[in-house]
């Protein structure tokens, strides 16, 4: 536990807000394999039990617990708004494959513009994305195509040492 209490929950690193579909979890394939066997996206916006079964993108899980070591993490993610089940997926499956600790660090809001951070790692723009006070990391783009070029990204320019372990 990072925090000295509970009244202040700042710490002395940086705030890094990390999205879940298509930068933690593999959405997509999901979609693509339902659209295959003849649902529309509606259709599939509102089947139960999603967001809890999605695959993790290659190297997410390691590199979200390296950044933890470093930075104060948030996952920070916009739910199905016609499916309130997205939230209940969401939160379980940050548990799952992030750990009991990162279930408090998971924030749900359209308007990721809101929030305070240093770095937004998030593959898409919308949702107050480039309102975001700080830089915006986009995942998927050819210079972050990867959690690889993320990390080696990140870790350069705060001159944190090179992470063996992950790559
Ligand atoms: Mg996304």
């Amino acid at each position: 536990m990072k925090y000295s209490n509970r009244a202040s929950l700042k710490t002395n690193q940086s705030i890094i807000h990390i999205d879940m579909d298509g930068v933690l979890c593999d959405y997509e394939s999901f979609l693509n394999k339902k659209i295959l066997e003849g649902m529309n996206k509606f259709q599939i916006y509102q089947i139960p039990g999603v967001f809890e079964h999605l695959e993790p993108i290659d190297g997410s899980i390691k590199a979200f617990q390296l950044l933890d070591k470093y930075f104060d993490v948030y996952i920070l993610s916009t739910p199905m708004w016609s499916n309130p089940d997205s939230w209940r997926g969401k939160r379980i499956w940050v548990e799952k494959f992030l750990g009991k600790h990162a279930k408090k660090k998971l924030i749900l809001s359209h308007n990721k513009g809101l929030l305070k951070g240093k770095y937004l790692i998030d593959d898409r723009v919308a949702n107050g994305v480039l309102d975001f006070e700080g830089e915006h990391i986009q995942f998927g783009q050819k210079k972050f195509s990867n959690w690889s070029k993320v990390l080696t990204y990140l870790f350069e320019k705060e001159h944190i040492p090179f992470q063996s372990e992950f790559f």
